[in-house]
């Protein structure tokens, strides 16, 4: 049997770690994140610059190759943003809830509620080699928190292919399939499978 490529995970949210893992189990071995290695600080101006930032820190500390994502919300009546500041929108320190539910304030009586969540998953080899690729979701802005699932801005974001169900209400499996960071995570490895 051929080992699975081996890669450090880059991303220290466990949210975001147990989404990865689903999406990369028996295609690669993603090893956790030497808890060791201090944060990073994301002050990129691009989600790909940001995902560079976290796995060219890992890279460095490990000597291994990292894959890292970076995720924004993107919300057309807030002319794109949050955006790269999608963590942190309500604060420093903020919760999922009150990042939702600052989101639910700013758009209260709006009626273009038309976003998209985009995901960069990239990879790269300590000989600075580097892979990445962005992965797209277009839904809408819900009026309030529906379902329990998931995290983050899930309970708020309705995907235009949910049938009309936010990521919240949908299983890991369903929410996988149209994702943005299922979509990123599958063209990352077809054009790691391309590569090989
Ligand atoms: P990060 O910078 O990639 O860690 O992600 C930015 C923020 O986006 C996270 O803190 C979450 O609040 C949110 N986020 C990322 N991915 C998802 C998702 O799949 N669903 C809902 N919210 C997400």
């Amino acid at each position: 049997m051929t080992a699975l490529p081996q890669f450090v995970c880059a991303s220290a949210n466990p949210d975001k770690v147990a989404e990865i893992q689903a999406l990369l189990v028996g295609i690669v071995d993603l090893l956790p994140r030497p808890a060791a290695v201090p944060d990073v600080v994301e002050d990129a101006d691009t989600l790909v610059g940001n995902a560079r930032l976290k796995a060219v820190a890992i890279v460095e500390a490990t000597g291994f190759p990292a894959i890292a994502d970076d995720t924004g919300l993107e919300v057309a009546a807030l002319g794109g943003a949050p955006g790269v500041y999608t963590a942190r929108y309500a604060g420093e320190g903020c919760s999922y809830a009150d990042n939702r539910n600052k989101m639910l304030r700013e758009l209260s009586g709006v009626e273009d509620r038309s976003a998209a969540f985009k995901t960069v998953a990239l990879a790269v080899w300590p000989d600075g080699t580097e892979v990445a690729f962005e992965g797209v979701c277009p839904g809408t802005i819900t009026t309030e928190d529906r379902g329990s699932g998931g995290f983050g801005y899930d309970a708020i974001f309705a995907p235009n292919e949910g049938n009309g169900l936010t990521f919240s209400e949908m299983g890991p499996d369903a929410k996988h399939a149209i994702s943005h960071r299922g979509r990123a995570f599958r063209g990352l490895l077809d054009e790691l499978s391309r590569r090989a």
